[in-house]
């Protein structure tokens, strides 16, 4: 399989057709992304990369990360997690609170920002510097490509953390919170504002296209049946309230995030990442979502 030609050829036909959304605004730092910006990497299974457009240009993997903190407390709560987090659709914006109360302080699922605070919580109780240990385990997946996190994205999400705050006060209502507010909503915050490149991201993502081992950190990260689960809440939970919508048109397990990224896999093939910062309604970037279509139609595969 040419992914070279592939990716380039879906490119080509996103940029000419220019679908048009908006950047995110709900801080400054990310509504003054440049919007005109657009990559593609794809990892095949041997690690061999394929890019096309920015794809080495760093940017704001936002909710993207809640996989991996996802991944990292996945192995080391095992089933425990689920009496704290749910694994149901939300089909309610990403940082809805009625919600919450209707389930009585259980958020949905781990990829809405009440259950990546429950996750948060979680590995603020494991790990005396949880962002140092966020960051050290997606370089590690990754190759070690010296992640980072923005901290004047990070500042800005916390000079509008109003509703964020009022979830973990939520959380802690319900008895679902177990440390600090503050030094969690940090933790939280730093995950959101690290910045990756599509080549760093797909990296990232492709154990969980290799049944749970990844050949950049030479070690299963989690286990194969693990990794099955992670998949089955990214292709159910991981467009926030567009997660069928991307199925039916993708059929890909994969996340995105208001930075305009998306990673994906198709197990047993490869993981993907594209990022172009503008969004639609519901907060996905149009371009990306557009690209991955194109793809998987014309690879004529994806999970179904
Ligand atoms: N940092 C964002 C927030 O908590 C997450 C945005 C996203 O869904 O990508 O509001």
């Amino acid at each position: 399989m040419d992914y070279q030609k592939v990716i380039e050829e879906v490119y080509q036909e996103v940029v000419e057709e220019n679908p048009r959304g908006k950047v995110a605004n709900y801080i400054p730092e990310l509504a003054r992304v440049n919007a005109d910006q657009f990559g593609i990497a794809l990892v095949d299974l041997k690690g061999q990369v394929y890019g096309v457009g920015d794809y080495l240009t760093p940017f704001s993997i936002q909710s993207i990360s809640k996989v991996h903190t996802l991944t990292m407390v996945f192995h080391v709560f095992k089933s425990k997690l689920w009496s704290r987090v749910n694994v149901e659709p939300s089909g309610n914006p990403f940082n809805s609170i009625a919600q919450l109360e209707y389930e009585k302080g259980i958020p949905r699922n781990p990829f809405i920002n009440a259950g990546a605070l429950v996750i948060s919580d979680a590995l603020c109780g494991k790990f005396e510097s949880p962002t140092r240990q966020i960051q050290d385990f997606i370089n590690e997946i990754s190759g070690n490509t010296c992640v980072s996190v923005n901290h004047e994205v990070k500042k800005s999400e916390q000079n509008h953390a109003e509703r964020n705050t009022a979830l973990a006060y939520f959380l802690k209502a319900y008895k679902n919170f177990d440390n600090d507010i503050a030094e969690v909503l940090d933790v939280y915050f730093s995950h959101c504002a690290m910045e990756m490149s599509c080549v760093d991201l797909a990296r990232s993502f492709s154990f969980l296209a290799n049944d749970g081992y990844s050949i950049f950190a030479e070690r299963e990260i989690v286990s194969e049946s693990h990794a099955r689960r992670i998949n089955a809440l990214m292709l159910t939970c991981g467009f926030y309230d567009e997660s069928g919508e991307f199925a039916f048109r993708v059929g890909l397990p994969g996340k995105s995030g208001v930075g305009g990224g998306v990673a994906a896999v198709m197990p047993h093939k490869f993981s993907i990442a594209v990022w172009s910062p503008e969004l639609n309604e519901k907060g996905n970037s149009v371009k990306a979502v557009k690209a991955l279509e194109l793809l998987t139609d014309k690879l004529e595969f994806s999970l179904f």
